[in-house]
């Protein structure tokens, strides 16, 4: 029998995950369908649990999806966000937040990228950056600052990874600016619109590499911005495909089809009528 799972969010009409997961399941042989489903905050725990072969959520529901869960990975504890669903053998309703490895795994693939005793700005302090600080802080960094539009929030994100061994602050981002970095990270909703400006300005001398969440057809403004001024850069779409093979394997227990999985995203990207970047 066929197995549904579902992506819930609003809006989720432009989503890439359908295609991806699509061609995950048709490489691994699994009788499955993946759908798009537009829901409210008020529908999103009856959605999770009716879905019972699982799913993920996407924005602006991966907050609540954290709380409506019954058993939380340490990602999510962690974070405070779910994106990834499940229902277990025991009928219990389980989440993980698959972007923290996703952003992790992205790293790993990225050489000039680093994080174990580096220095990493991450620009935002949302749901994105929490998964991006958490990845930071396990992964070993040995400074880590948050910039964010609305610095109260950059201050309890800081706060919230604050115990371990990794020294962690607030800054402004002109302020961040003045220091060297190993990796910038973009982790604000900057550059999905063509009219944005740039999350920040790059200095090669200053930044080693930078991470863009965002991704497009060719990159992102940002990331072009980085080639032009020599600085190593990756859009968000490794991290896409690295959070969805951690969806698949934790679904169906199979190890994910990367290569099919960034062909079937890449070739959607590049035949989309838009240059636009994309949101997930
Ligand atoms: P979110 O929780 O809504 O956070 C949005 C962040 O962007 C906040 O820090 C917000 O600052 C900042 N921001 C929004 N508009 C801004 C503006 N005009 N100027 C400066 N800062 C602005 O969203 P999220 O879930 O963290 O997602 C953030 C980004 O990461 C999105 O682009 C999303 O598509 C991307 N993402 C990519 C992946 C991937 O797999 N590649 C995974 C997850 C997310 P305030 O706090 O001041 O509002």
């Amino acid at each position: 029998m066929s197995r549904r799972f579902v992506l819930l969010g609003d809006p989720v009409a432009h989503s890439l995950s359908p295609t991806i997961q699509d061609a995950a399941f048709r490489a691994l042989g699994v009788e499955a369908v993946y759908e798009a489903v537009r829901v409210e905050a008020v529908e999103l725990e009856r959605a999770m649990r009716l879905a019972r072969s699982g799913g993920n959520v996407t924005v602006p529901h991966k907050a609540r999806a954290a709380t409506v869960v019954d058993v939380r990975t340490e990602a999510v504890r962690e974070t405070g966000a779910c994106n990834c669903f499940w229902t277990d053998d025991e009928e219990r309703l389980c989440g993980e937040n698959s972007d923290v490895e996703g952003f992790r795994s992205a790293v790993d693939e990225f050489p000039e990228a680093r994080i174990a005793g580096g220095r990493v700005l991450v620009l935002g302090a949302g749901g994105a950056a929490a998964a991006v600080v958490l990845a930071c802080v396990q992964g070993g960094a040995r400074r880590l600052a948050i910039a964010n539009r609305t610095p109260a929030r950059a201050e309890a994100l800081a706060r919230r990874f604050a115990a371990g061994a990794t020294e962690i602050g607030a800054r402004s981002a002109a302020d961040a600016m003045r220091d060297d970095w190993d990796l910038v990270v973009n982790a604000t909703s900057l550059g999905l619109s063509p009219a944005d400006p740039l999350p920040m300005e790059l200095d090669a001398g200053r930044v080693g590499a930078v991470l863009d969440l965002v991704y497009g057809p060719g990159g992102t403004p940002w990331t072009r911005h980085a080639r032009f001024r020599g600085v190593p850069s990756r859009d968000g779409l490794g991290m896409l495909i690295h959070q969805a093979a951690l969806s698949v394997r934790r679904w169906v227990g199979l190890s994910p089809p990367l290569d099919v999985m960034r062909r079937a995203a890449a070739e959607t990207l590049a035949g989309g009528e838009s240059t636009a970047p994309r949101d997930r």
